[in-house]
């Protein structure tokens, strides 16, 4: 059944028990925030907030890198009864002055290295009433001050099914950022929903390397452990050699990363440097993972097969997961069905739902759906028809209840009537021992039909040419599969959550191709 509670309380409710255990630590400086605390400056910013201003239904805009105060001011404001809307700490000025105009925020939590770009943005935007930041700027406000605050808590009272308690910006991989509304009881019910996958308990520590702005790493990262009484490690950005020096540090039990991070766990030298037999398990979402490196991954660290999950920001997020005491998961699976939620695969052709062990595009329903895309009605109604279902534009396929994603729709190329999904094509490029990362996209050749071209980076010293790399696939697939344009490149373009950024590939190319 749907958890109708406002999100503080779905993830805080057992917070004052925990007590002194550790909630966070600060992966960087050591700095250790208790479970007690972390309630305390909780309500203590909440009530600062109302002080200043803060109303149900307000807006807040949360711009900050992964730091052990992040949840605090996330919870503070669902207190308020304001809903975050998360920015990428690297946004320009002039991304986040859209985000601001397009969710309305009012208020802006930043951090004081970020204080220039969320200055310049509210003062383009207008109709900002304050900025605050999370750590001591001099001569600046911060939550810290807030939390000295005497006042009362806010005492609000929210509809969970109605009441936006997040406002992520879908990360733009493939269009324009849209605000995705999602509900109090959306990601409550989310984080329930996928409780076989993250019920890590107050014995663990997870690693949170992923970003807290992007739903992945807000729900796995830090309210799934911070509900269940685990202790969550922040980095603030992904460093192989940091992150592998915080597992051994920290004894961490659990990763949930993205596949660049399995790829480097799979193939760099230095992981043989590093003690992590603390590790239990490791967690890949957000892109395509290839079963083979999955499972080179798990060999090189002694660890039990990597377990996937499979979601969208529209999703919040979740709608598969491997759970956690499954043995031997079929190869490349992102999961089972999540309880409470349907799911149909329908024909690109025909939208009929397709015959077993066919693939066709996933269609979800259940209580994890957005409520919309904010301010935008014709995408919403094209995201979701009239019976409910979200069509998530990925393409999957069953096999006896496990989900196996083939790509998305739009990724697809199209070659003589043929369709080609990138991600089989990265997959096998991985394969190759000389070829540290690759992706495919789709481009024109002579004749005006799409083939696929591979961008390819080589391993460190290792000499590899155009021809050999076409003469690799050609040899392991059917003709018209083959990659029939290859590019070298120093690396692939990546969003933080390590989703391949192929519109900038596509850029590129368009930049470099003579008319
Ligand atoms: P935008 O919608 O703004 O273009 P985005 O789709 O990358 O960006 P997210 O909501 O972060 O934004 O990502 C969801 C997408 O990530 C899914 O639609 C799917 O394509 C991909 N994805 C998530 N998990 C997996 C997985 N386990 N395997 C394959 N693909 C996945
Ligand atoms: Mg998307």
């Amino acid at each position: 059944a749907p958890v109708e509670l406002p999100i503080h309380e779905a993830v805080l409710g057992r917070a004052a028990e925990y007590g002194d255990r550790p909630a966070l630590i600060d992966g960087l400086d050591g700095t250790v925030v208790s479970y007690a605390e972390l309630d305390r400056l909780s309500r203590r910013i909440a009530a600062g907030l109302a002080a200043s201003g803060v109303r149900k239904g307000d807006v807040l805009a949360l711009h900050s890198p992964n730091t052990v105060l992040f949840p605090a001011v996330f919870h503070a404001a669902s207190r308020c009864g304001a809903a975050v809307t998360t920015v990428h700490p690297l946004a320009t000025e002039g991304e986040f002055t859209k985000q601001l105009q397009d969710s309305g925020a009012r208020w802006i939590v930043t951090v004081s290295a970020l204080l220039d770009t969320a200055r310049t943005a509210a003062q383009q935007t207008g109709g900002v009433a304050e900025i605050l930041v999370c750590d001591r700027a001099a001569g600046h406000r911060s939550v810290l001050d807030l939390a000295a605050c005497t006042g009362p808590e806010p005492s609000v009272t929210l509809d969970p099914a109605h009441d936006l308690a997040v406002l992520p910006y879908s990360s733009g991989t493939t269009g324009t950022p849209k605000g995705v509304m999602l509900t109090h009881r959306s990601i409550a019910t989310n984080l329930a929903q996928l409780a076989p996958l993250v019920s890590n308990g107050p014995d663990d520590r997870v690693l949170a390397v992923l970003p807290f702005f992007h739903i992945y790493g807000l729900t796995a990262l830090m309210n799934a452990p911070l509900r269940n009484g685990a202790t969550v490690v922040v980095l603030p950005r992904f460093d192989l050699k940091q992150f592998l020096a915080t597992i051994e540090q920290h004894r961490i039990t659990a990763v949930y990363v993205a596949p660049p991070i399995v790829l480097a766990l799979a193939k760099h030298p230095l992981v043989a440097d590093y003690d992590l037999s603390s590790l239990r398990y490791l967690v890949s979402a957000a892109a395509p993972l290839d079963a083979e490196l999955a499972a080179a991954c798990s060999r090189r660290l002694g660890l039990p097969p990597v377990l996937q999950a499979y979601g969208m920001t529209e999703l919040s997020p979740g709608t598969h997961c491997v759970p956690l005491d499954t043995p031997n998961p079929p190869p490349g699976a992102v999961g089972k069905l999540i309880p409470n939620t349907e799911m149909r695969l329908v024909s690109l052709e025909t939208g009929e739902d397709v015959g077993p062990g066919e693939s066709g595009e996933i269609l979800i329903r259940g209580p994890q759906v957005m409520k919309g895309y904010l301010g935008r009605p014709a995408e919403t109604d094209a995201m979701i028809d009239p019976e409910g279902w979200l069509h998530t534009g990925d393409i999957g396929r069953t096999d006896g209840g496990w989900l196996h994603v083939v790509d998305r729709v739009k990724e697809l190329i199209k070659y003589k009537g043929y369709q080609i999904a990138p991600a089989d094509l990265e997959a096998l490029l991985l394969g190759h021992d000389a070829i540290a990362d690759a992706a495919v996209i789709g481009v024109r050749d002579e004749d005006g039909n799409e083939v696929p071209k591979a961008f390819v980076v080589r391993q460190r010293g290792a000499r590899l040419s155009e021809d050999e790399v076409i003469a690799y696939v050609a040899g392991q697939v059917a003709p018209y599969k083959k990659v029939r344009r290859v590019e070298f490149l120093a690396s692939v373009p990546r969003a933080t959550t390590g989703k391949i950024l192929r519109r900038e590939l596509r850029a590129r190319e368009r930049s470099s191709t003579p008319r």
